[in-house]
């Protein structure tokens, strides 16, 4: 398929050309056509995989082909849930719009809220926005949502897991009318949240799941280290930052004293490191970001802050010197690297803290994860043993449509045990421990 096959206005094409994609991804394949026929779309797609165009493209191309529902408010929302994330969106719709009429802002919390009214006051047709500044901005009555046409939820799942739902469902209402189009888009489609949201606030969507956060992604290496505490981790740090040949580096820390030490650590050791932090006030954080994307650091140490969606093109290793508190986010952390065809490396160091988070997301990816060594570092941790779970012996009675069906002795796992309590159709008379011996027997005379 071709970008031509989508029938775009003339000025996307040239700028499609001049940025020299050659041909649509899968996610642009298939979600471009269901947006611009005008359908709700819920579309999951595995990060650097080209979804911000897969937006910005129908967004721009309604705009051009209808009539404006009002010439006042804005027609497009887009809504992200980083700061940074939005700052990247905008960027790309700046250059699509630069070549039409359409005016295009960017509302973020942290900065000027005065200078912001006045931007609203140009009445923009496109918002890039963070949900929290945003719905700030429409309850002061600084904007309406009547004429939009398109709302964008960029990484839902985040906005959700962030705790934006209240803002989103805010702006959704203001916005609520029969013409409107929503586009949602998250990691992932098994996330109960996004899926009750979805039903809430689009019609008769079509999905669109392109690879989920679970498939592998087949530029990143990705390579797990046990560690025995931190200063383990720093010393296996020091081996990879001058044993690795790289380009630019991304290290992930659990907290942000952590990001501030690390990096002040590296520069002792004249390594070009920078941290960022969500203790920055915005400007700073700009600052940051802009000079690390123009190669003038060669490190950046930070926390989740930037684990979603930077456009990061030179980097070439990802290293986890804490795994992440929540699972998805080491998907979308090591997505930071292998952009749009590149190779990239991540590293994943797991000590006895960050053991739990490992198995999740070894559950998470679905796949059984060794771990490699470096020649000269001892390790004596090993990993923790899962613990033991508790047998028990339960009197069960098994209710169907209200009546006991059965009501025998059965051996269950204490796991288990609770499943059944939570599924509310079985319920539990009585219980007692049982011996290895008594459980093997009753387990013999159940399978007779
Ligand atoms: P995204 O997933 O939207 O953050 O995009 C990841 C990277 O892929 C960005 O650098 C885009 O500019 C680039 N990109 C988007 N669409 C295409 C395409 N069709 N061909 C090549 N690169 C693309």
């Amino acid at each position: 398929m071709q970008f031509s096959d989508f029938g775009l206005d003339n000025s996307l094409m040239s700028t499609v050309e001049h940025l020299g994609f050659s041909a649509p991804t899968q996610i642009q394949q298939q979600a471009i056509p269901a947006a611009m026929a005008g359908h709700d779309l819920i579309a999951s797609s595995k990060t650097g995989s080209g979804k911000t165009l897969a937006f910005i493209l129908p967004a721009i191309q309604r705009l051009t082909k209808n009539r404006a529902l009002s010439k006042r408010d804005p027609r497009v929302v887009i809504l992200t849930p980083t700061r940074e994330l939005a700052k990247q969106v905008f960027s790309q719709l700046r250059l699509f719009t630069a070549n039409t009429q359409f005016k295009a802002v960017l509302i973020l919390g942290g900065e000027n809220f005065n200078d912001q009214v006045k931007v609203l006051e140009k009445e923009p047709e496109f918002i890039v926005a963070t949900p929290g500044r945003l719905a700030d901005h429409l309850k002061q009555g600084h904007f309406y949502l009547n004429g939009l046409e398109l709302l964008i939820l960029d990484e839902a799942d985040r906005m959700l897991d962030l705790g934006f739902s209240k803002e989103l469902t805010q702006i959704n209402n203001a916005a609520d009318h029969r013409k409107r189009q929503t586009l949602l888009f998250s990691a992932t489609l098994d996330h109960a949240q996004v899926n009750d949201f979805a039903k809430e606030l689009l019609k008769k969507p079509k999905r669109v799941a392109i690879e989920s956060a679970h498939t592998e992604h087949e530029d990143i290496t990705k390579r797990f280290f046990l560690a025995d505490n931190l200063s383990q981790k720093e010393v296996l740090l020091q081996h990879f930052l001058t044993t690795e040949t790289s380009r630019q580096i991304i290290i992930f820390t659990a907290t942000r004293s952590d990001t501030d030490r690390l990096a002040k650590l590296l520069t002792e050791q004249e390594l070009n490191a920078v941290a960022l932090s969500g203790e920055l006030n915005q400007s700073q954080r700009n600052q940051i970001m802009d000079s690390f994307a123009k190669g003038q650091h060669k490190i950046l140490v930070t926390t989740d802050l930037a684990s979603r969606g930077l456009d990061l093109i030179n980097v070439s290793h990802v290293i986890n010197f804490d795994m992440p508190k929540h699972t998805e986010e080491f998907v979308h952390r090591i997505g930071r690297t292998g952009r749009a065809g590149t190779k990239g490396d991540a590293i994943s160091l797991v000590g006895p803290n960050d053991w739990l988070s490992f198995k999740n997301v070894e559950a998470f990816l679905q796949q059984k994860i060794s771990f490699a060594k470096v020649d000269g570092i001892k390790v004596k941790f090993k990993g923790l043993k899962p613990k033991k779970e508790k047998v028990v012996k339960a009197k069960v009675t098994v209710v169907k449509d209200n009546k006991a069906v059965s009501n025998k002795p059965r051996k269950v796992i204490k796991k288990t045990f609770l499943d059944i309590e939570d599924a509310g159709a079985m319920k539990i008379i009585k219980r007692k421990k049982l011996t290895p011996d008594q459980i093997e027997d009753s387990t013999k005379k159940e399978q007779d």
